[in-house]
């Protein structure tokens, strides 16, 4: 078995993350559980930095909130010189809670609303990427009421499909992101910027999707937008100071996933705007990358304690946790495949192979199809790895389930980072009308006899 990070199996035969016992950390904190391994998100950060300081000093990058925020997270992210990237006012509040540089952070989105912009200006923020004609208009409107200058980029979708799946592809032309190359929006787009009095730009952006392993993708981005720039440099003499080329590098998830060290990527990339910004004779601008999924991904896993069975004989046997979608919808969203082991048995021979389902009401709440697990018994943990990203920020209450808690482990140490739900939290927001106070206000049909 793969193990990432800080993974280890200890002496009782059980795997070990940030040097806790995971089987403890389930008796002690409940499942399902997500624990972050603190020391690979730092690795991970710290790869991503170097790498650019190695090929191309004047970078930035910003960590994707999307992946996985909370005020711990920003906290991590903070201290290891990252910026970071937000894409609701939710996400933004979670920053500006934890103390997070406004002028480290970046707006994304293509539905800002009124109330979200002016949180974003009034805090101060470092750019707002502008997704759409609408958002020029009414950021423009926004920066005029709080009589505020506001620094911009402009999202682009370069008409690069990435090789990833279609749900998660932004940078084709039939894309609900950015303004369009081909169709000439973001050339206007950008005229647009330059004659309005307070939206300053900056410079572009482009982000072609996530999970992508194929960094050719990534250049062919590159390309389409350094064209994009000649081209807007000889009709209008802007030159951009900055060029954003998004996130996106792939994980593992499972064996046939070869991923790229975040390291290589950013010297690769560096190294590709360098010979680019020379092909085409323009002046070296700042690079940015947003990456959340290899950031966090494979620091999280899951632990879920296995509950009831059912085996069909001569077709499959299902094992049931005490999670699913509502902690990790993926699957359900994309058919994700993922790795994971039976942390109480971690050392133990491999006997037989089982498909894990969830505990909603739905066929496809399924986490993996077809693990081969050691002998086995209810009660066990199982540990589901790579559920860093997407997982916590997706999850829902669906069927009534609280959510998890979620835990930081570090060399001994675990620390509640995010709480358990509880029951009471599910209806805190949940009212009932006066009119339906007491059961007599109930229609005759529906009241008890
Ligand atoms: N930037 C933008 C605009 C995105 O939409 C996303 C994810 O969808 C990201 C960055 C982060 O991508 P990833 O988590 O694949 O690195």
């Amino acid at each position: 078995m793969y193990l990432r990070g800080s993974m280890r199996i200890n002496d009782a035969g059980h795997l070990e993350i940030g040097g806790c016992d995971t089987v403890q950390l389930a008796q002690t904190y409940g499942t399902p559980l997500y624990v972050l391994d603190e020391s690979m998100v730092r690795a991970r950060c710290r790869a991503y930095r170097l790498g650019f300081e190695e090929s191309y000093p004047d970078a930035e990058v910003l960590y994707a909130g999307k992946a996985l925020l909370t005020t711990a997270m920003c906290r991590i992210v903070e201290q290891e010189g990252l910026s970071l990237d937000v894409v609701s006012g939710g996400e933004l509040y979670t920053a500006l809670a934890a103390d997070f540089p406004a002028e480290r952070i970046y707006f994304h989105g293509n539905n800002k609303s009124r109330q979200e912009l002016q949180m974003a200006v009034e805090a101060g923020i470092h750019r707002v990427v502008i997704d759409n004609f609408y958002e020029i208009e009414l950021l423009a409107e926004v920066a005029d009421a709080c009589a505020q200058d506001v620094s911009v980029l402009l999202r682009v979708t370069p008409g690069v499909e990435a090789h990833t799946h279609s749900y998660i592809q932004t940078g084709q032309d039939d894309s609900k992101f950015g303004f369009g190359l081909a169709s000439g929006a973001a050339a206007q787009a950008a005229k647009r910027c330059l004659e309005s009095g307070r939206l300053v730009l900056k410079g572009f952006h482009c982000h072609i999707g996530s999970q992508i392993f194929d960094v050719t993708s990534f250049e062919a981005a590159g390309k389409a937008m350094f064209g994009f720039l000649e081209e807007l440099r000889c009709e209008t003499g802007f030159v951009a100071r900055e060029l954003n080329l998004g996130g996106g590098l792939g994980i593992r998830y499972t064996k046939g996933d070869v991923s790229m060290d975040p390291a290589d990527y950013a010297k690769r990339l560096g190294g590709f705007v360098k010979a680019e910004a020379e092909a085409n004779d323009y002046p070296l601008p700042r690079i940015l990358v947003e990456p959340g999924r290899s950031i966090v991904g494979e620091a999280g896993t899951t632990l879920y304690t296995i509950g009831s069975s059912k085996e069909i004989p001569g077709i499959r046997t299902y094992v049931a946790v005490d999670g699913g979608m509502g902690d990790n919808p993926r699957v359900a969203l994309y058919e994700a495949k993922y790795e994971a082991m039976i942390a109480s048995r971690a050392a133990a021979p491999l006997a037989e192979t089982v498909s894990i389902a969830g505990k909603c009401c739905e066929s496809g709440d399924m986490i993996i199809w077809d693990l081969e697990v050691p002998q086995w018994s209810s009660g066990d943990i199982l540990a589901v790895f790579a559920t860093g990203a997407y997982n916590y920020s997706m999850a829902s209450n669906y069927n009534r389930l609280p959510r998890p808690a979620m835990l930081l482990v570090n060399e001994g140490s675990a620390d509640i980072i995010v709480e358990r739900e509880r029951y009471e939290d599910l209806i805190r927001h949940d009212r009932i009308p006066l009119r339906l106070a007491t059961s007599e206000a109930a229609p005759r049909h529906v009241r008890r006899a």
